[in-house]
């Protein structure tokens, strides 16, 4: 079995940027009804289905922030749950809470040391800020949005069980607009210049996020299948290219019938034939590409991970590495 190249990855984070991309290629594939609107509507966008498939499709649209804000949120908690920052939240002075843990509370005060504030940066206004080394693109459905999405009235009736009263409606009808459950917005996630414990936290986020969405709704159940990861010396293709090959593979192959929702087997394995021919089209040198039983096998080991106190060391390894970089690059030297 061929595991990731640990020494491919550098030992520390450097101050200037060195060329050093690990890829997560994956589909993303709700599980329920996620609501993943920006003022009350689905965000879409009118692009090409395939790239040999050539007619235009409106696709569901998902940004960037909705995808990499969950799976930020989570590794913070897990930060927290494993006792490396406090769970206190922060009061504009303290920078440390009663139980000597620093506080970072996001978007209020990022505390500049964390995995988190250093892989996915911060902004604090005046006081600096750290550019994110996690690039994460707006993500496309694989099928249409006419077959992707269905809205719902949310009726709130009187107590009377009628939605009017003195002939006039209740303004309380509401229709939202959820995307169905199993749709796939394949994506890359990109990395730069991390070492392999701050790549690792970054995977075991995407790994464990499951909610997506508007934080009130409970209905935004989406998985990660990971397809799988490349190490190599520039970005990689787009996710938009990459949903577009994928559609034009499994139009070919008869598996688009909408409105019947895609096979999820079926997508994983044509994309799974489809990953080292883009890649070769891609002007990158690529040094690792890991997938099928490799990557299986360390996604799984991944998985496994807890009781033991794998999960803990992980962070550690991720807490001393995004330390270290605070210390080198981020602290002001202290007067003398
Ligand atoms: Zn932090």
């Amino acid at each position: 079995m061929e595991p990731l190249k640990s020494d491919w990855f550098l030992n520390q984070v450097p101050g200037k940027p060195m060329g050093r991309y690990a890829h997560i290629v994956l589909l993303r594939v709700t599980d329920s009804y996620p609501l993943f609107q920006t003022d009350g509507e689905l965000n879409t966008s009118r692009v090409q289905a395939g790239v040999r498939h050539s007619e235009l499709m409106t696709r569901l649209a998902l940004f960037k922030r909705k995808q990499s804000t969950p799976e930020r949120l989570v590794g913070r908690e897990l930060l927290r749950r494993y006792g490396f920052l406090s769970g206190e939240p922060a009061d504009g002075k303290a920078s440390a809470g009663a139980d000597g843990l620093p506080i970072c509370d996001y978007n209020v005060q990022f505390c500049t040391r964390c995995p988190d504030c250093i892989t996915y940066g911060f902004a604090l206004g005046d006081s600096g800020s750290e550019k994110s080394k996690v690039i994460t693109d707006t993500a496309y459905s694989l099928t249409s949005y006419d077959h992707s999405h269905e809205a719902f009235t949310l009726n709130a009736p009187f107590e009377d069980g009628t939605m009017s009263r003195h002939g006039t409606v209740t303004p309380r009808i509401n229709e939202q607009d959820h995307v169905q459950p199993q749709v796939i917005f394949p994506g890359v996630v990109t990395t730069r210049d991390l070492t392999e414990p701050l790549f690792l936290y970054v995977l075991n986020n995407v790994l464990r996020t499951r909610r997506y969405g508007a934080q009130t709704t409970r209905t935004g159940r989406l998985r990660n299948q990971i397809l799988g990861i490349v190490l190599a010396d520039g970005e990689i293709f787009s996710n938009l290219l990459l949903t577009q090959r994928l559609y034009d593979c499994l139009k070919d192959a008869g598996a688009i019938h909408p409105p019947d929702p895609v096979s999820v087997e079926a997508a994983m394995e044509a994309a799974e034939t489809l990953l080292p021919e883009l890649l070769q089209e891609d002007n990158v040198r690529v040094d690792q590409l890991l997938m099928g039983d490799d990557l299986a096998a360390m996604v799984h080991k991944m998985a496994a991970r807890g009781g033991d106190g794998e999960v803990q060391q992980l962070l550690s390894h991720a807490f001393a590495d995004s330390s270290a970089y605070h210390e080198t690059w981020i602290a002001k030297p202290k007067k003398k």
